[in-house]
């Protein structure tokens, strides 16, 4: 019989909380790169990364905004994926949040008012209400250990795959 390839597809959490990874490294905060994916029925509704409000300057580029230990120059990961869902007319009612981090006590809130159902993370967060609300409000909270943080991607190897020639005229 013809041996097939060996391969290791990532279950559902590995992807979704590997997306989340993926997502971080578009947040603009040196502090800390947050991601966050809301997922319902196994799809995504929309990502989230700690950025700085629309058209408003990065801190990576001007440095943060701090007040009281804390900078508060972005919109964390969770509210920008929340409002995402606004913004396009989707609703967050029982989906599940795979965020890279324990969510703060003000994400927390919005995640619990949102209709989020669980919450999936690898990393916890310095003096958050997170656990204390959630369990409160019936939110599910899977701690997991953090995924490969290696994302494999593997198209030399595919038979079917042919590379664009670019210096083709
Ligand atoms: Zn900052
Ligand atoms: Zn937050």
């Amino acid at each position: 019989m013809k041996k097939i390839r060996v391969y290791k597809r990532p279950e559902w959490d590995e992807y979704f909380l590997k997306m989340a990874m993926l997502v971080s490294e578009r947040a603009t905060c040196p502090r800390m790169h947050v991601g966050c994916v809301l997922v319902r029925d196994k799809q995504i509704l929309a990502t989230g990364y700690n950025g700085s409000l629309p058209g408003q300057p990065h801190c990576y580029d001007v440095g943060c905004m701090i007040e009281d230990g804390h900078c508060i120059r972005t919109i964390h990961a969770e509210m920008n994926a929340i409002i995402q869902c606004a913004l396009h007319g989707v609703t967050t009612e029982g989906a599940t949040a795979y965020v890279t981090n324990m969510p703060c006590t003000n994400c927390t809130k919005a995640l619990i008012g949102a209709g989020i159902k669980e919450v999936v993370v690898f990393s916890d967060y310095h003096k958050t209400k997170a656990e204390e609300f959630f369990e409160a409000s019936g939110v599910k909270i899977r701690k997991l250990p953090m995924p490969p943080k290696t994302i494999s991607y593997d198209l030399e190897s595919f038979t079917s795959a042919k590379k664009i020639d670019f210096d083709k005229k």
